[in-house]
């Protein structure tokens, strides 16, 4: 029979008690033939109670959730659960180790690489096993993301807007304990193969986030992380103790539609006219892209598609053609 992996753990998934381990992506290549990446893992289980999966890393750049997890998996034991928590705060290790979205390795964005196959580069290998070892094993999939190196957030817990009501609710119940004031209902823009796409066709309650970004940790929104990841461990009785109440209402917001993610229209300088939270209006102007090598040419403007808040705008100033500059989401009931 064929295994159903290639990768290979020293973790025993239906142990009790707490584990630190590696999960082992064969990797040959030229300066080491026979080579593993090892990715670390944790695993804290005590009794019956949902199984929690709790990945950061996704995207090598985005660090508020590696750190997190990371600080969680060194503190959490198994008195503190009722379940079982696997914890792996870097999935993609080579790209959080070089600080970059895609793969060094591969080139492959793990997040554009599911289901995986079991014959596949390095970063499929990652998505593979998750689809077909540990996905089966779980109630509950978080997936902690921020806007990495080229977009900020406000920190946000966000969802799809799943067909399955009964699955769709109860993300958005978990999503609202995350303990922020904006939920985010989103959409793909960029393509298929994602993490949580996969989970929720897989019937999981899934979790995720966009935990400011900038490529940075900031103490705000590092507070914000852990106290989130501590709520919905809580939510899903995880956890000992109730959730800490938002800090006001929750709103939940959806950018759903293609324009509602606007593209810069030439390679420039991009300059935002708004910060995030604040209220754009349909047909106004929100940013423009200058030409350093043309400063005789106008700037090109950027104008809202739609009304709403301001929740993520590029980070770095320069900009190519097709970037994503700005996402506007607007107050929905549901
Ligand atoms: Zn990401």
């Amino acid at each position: 029979m064929t295994p159903k992996t290639q990768i290979i753990t020293d973790i025993d998934y239906d142990r009790p008690g707490k584990q630190q381990g590696t999960i082992r992506i064969p990797y040959s290549h030229n300066l080491a033939g026979w080579a593993n990446i090892l990715i670390p893992i944790t695993v804290v289980s005590n009794g019956a109670g949902p199984t929690v999966l709790a990945l950061g890393g996704n995207h090598g750049d985005e660090y508020e959730g590696p750190v997190a997890l990371m600080k969680l998996a060194r503190a959490i034991q198994p008195c503190d659960i009722t379940g079982r928590l696997i914890l792996i705060p870097a999935l993609n290790l080579p790209a959080v180790m070089a600080g970059t979205r895609l793969s060094p390795i591969d080139g492959v964005n793990l997040n554009r690489a599911f289901p995986g196959k079991y014959t596949d580069t390095v970063t499929g290998l990652i998505a593979h096993y998750l689809t077909n070892v540990l996905f089966p094993l779980a109630d509950v999939v978080m997936d902690l993301h921020g806007g990495g190196r080229s977009m900020d957030f406000i920190p946000c817990a966000h969802l799809h807007r799943v067909s399955d009501e009964a699955q769709f609710q109860k993300m958005l119940a978990a999503a609202k304990c995350w303990g922020q004031p904006y939920v985010l209902i989103y959409a793909d823009i960029a393509g298929e193969g994602l993490l949580p796409v996969q989970a929720e066709n897989m019937g999981k309650l899934v979790v995720t986030t966009e935990m400011g970004g900038a490529g940075q940790c900031s103490p705000t929104v590092m507070r914000i992380t852990e106290q989130g990841v501590r709520n919905v461990l809580s939510h899903v009785g995880l956890l000992s103790g109730k959730p800490a109440p938002p800090p006001q209402e929750v709103t939940v917001v959806a950018a759903t539609r293609r324009e509602d993610y606007h593209l810069s229209p030439a390679a420039g300088i991009y300059e935002s006219f708004f910060d995030l939270g604040e209220t754009v209006e349909q047909g106004q102007q929100i940013g423009q892209v200058h030409f350093p090598d043309r400063f005789d040419w106008a700037p090109e403007p950027v104008i809202a598609s739609g009304s709403g808040i301001l929740i993520c705008r590029r980070f770095p100033g320069g900009t190519s053609r097709g970037d994503c500059v700005a996402v506007i989401a607007r107050p929905v009931e549901v």
